[in-house]
């Protein structure tokens, strides 16, 4: 079924695919990028949580000459920001990374990235929010926001009434559905992405791999192994269409020796919170005074968590934020 709302969000999106905006979303993301490494840094030698989290860089494959040359036109971009990688082709790639493919051409190693998994990070943090103090209330489906007009009088939930003094709307792609009983409006839009968790192959890779002509990722840990990918506009629906899973898999094989382990042990689809400026929203919602939104992180929620988190927190104080909040600011909509 067309869906307007979509067509005008992906309009909107066609208009910011110019040289200008990616210099403002690069700019304004990369202070949040700085901020969320160091935090994860602190985070992570305070605390000990089975996440396996690591820093071996990021490896972005090439299966051609002529892509992996296109490529330095990035690279070179990226280098003001200190966020450049180091070309390896043919044995010195096998060398970095022998789990490849010998016929693959080559690939940029970005040094400085990290990765961890999700799933099991989530486990953790929770145990020591609950550690902490924090009520963790599960299976718990807010329905409705009421104000008085100007703030936030109650939650109302699947469990009850809940009241405080100031209300965090971080429900993702879901958001916009939250604040639309508000009479407000956020241009997030659901992009569906697919993964596949399995167990290690025997010749796993060591350093995370975005095969970038087939817009897939294979993503290593200690305890398992996950080809993800896909960006499908298709509205709020879990449901998996088979032939994505099978683009991963197809995808992974042109670039790796053993791209599939066994056993699988989960094919899974998740709602990347699209903002069509490819920015996050982290501000007061407007007439709404202890109202704050975290919302729209995209392709980037979890490299960006720590950085929103100190940034809502900053609002909810009152204190004058860490960095420059204002490209996330909710009035660039209106
Ligand atoms: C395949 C794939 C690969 C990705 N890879 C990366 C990556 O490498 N790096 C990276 O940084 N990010 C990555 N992301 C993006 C990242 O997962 C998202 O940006 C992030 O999850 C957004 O976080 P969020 O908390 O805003 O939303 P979500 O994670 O979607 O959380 C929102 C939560 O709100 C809940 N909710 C919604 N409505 C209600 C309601 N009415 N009542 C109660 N609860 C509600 C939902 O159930 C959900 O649990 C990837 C995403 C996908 C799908």
């Amino acid at each position: 079924m067309p869906d307007l709302q979509r067509l005008v969000w992906l309009l909107k999106f066609a208009g910011k695919c110019t040289t200008g905006h990616l210099e403002h979303v690069v700019v304004a993301r990369q202070r949040m990028l700085r901020l969320s490494e160091a935090l994860y840094a602190d985070f992570f030698e305070d605390e000990k949580i089975d996440s396996d989290y690591e820093q071996r860089g990021i490896l972005v494959v090439f299966k051609s000459e002529a892509a992996m040359q296109e490529y330095t036109r990035m690279n070179d971009y990226l280098k003001q920001f200190g966020m450049e990688a180091r070309p390896f082709v043919g044995d010195a790639l096998l060398q970095l990374e022998p789990a490849l493919r010998d016929d693959v051409y080559g690939g940029w190693y970005h040094a400085i990235d990290s990765h961890l998994r999700p799933d099991h990070f989530l486990r953790g943090f929770k145990q020591i929010l609950i550690r902490k103090g924090v009520a963790v209330e599960e299976n718990c489906r807010l329905l409705n926001l009421h104000s008085d007009g100007a703030m936030i009088t109650k939650a109302e939930t699947s469990s009850g009434i809940y009241t405080a003094d100031a209300y965090v709307l971080a429900a993702g792609a879901w958001a916009p559905e939250i604040f639309r009983k508000l009479k407000m409006k956020l241009p997030i839009q659901p992009g569906k992405g697919y993964s596949i968790t399995m167990a290690r192959p025997a010749l796993c890779p060591k350093i995370p791999c975005i095969f970038e002509e087939k817009g897939v990722v294979a993503t290593p840990w200690e305890s398992g192994y996950r080809l993800g990918g896909t960006m499908e506009f298709s509205g709020l629906n879990i449901r998996i269409v088979a032939k994505r899973i099978q683009n991963l898999k197809d995808g992974a094989r042109e670039y790796l020796k053993e791209p599939i382990g066994e056993p699988v042990h989960e094919e899974w689809v998740g709602m990347r919170p699209m903002v069509y400026d490819d920015l996050p929203v982290i501000d007061r919602a407007p007439g709404q005074r202890n109202l704050l939104v975290a919302a729209g992180h995209g392709m980037m929620g979890i490299s960006l968590a720590p950085a929103t988190g100190r940034l809502i927190a900053d609002l909810v104080a009152g204190r004058d934020p860490h960095i420059d909040i204002s490209p996330f600011s909710i009035k660039r909509f209106q």
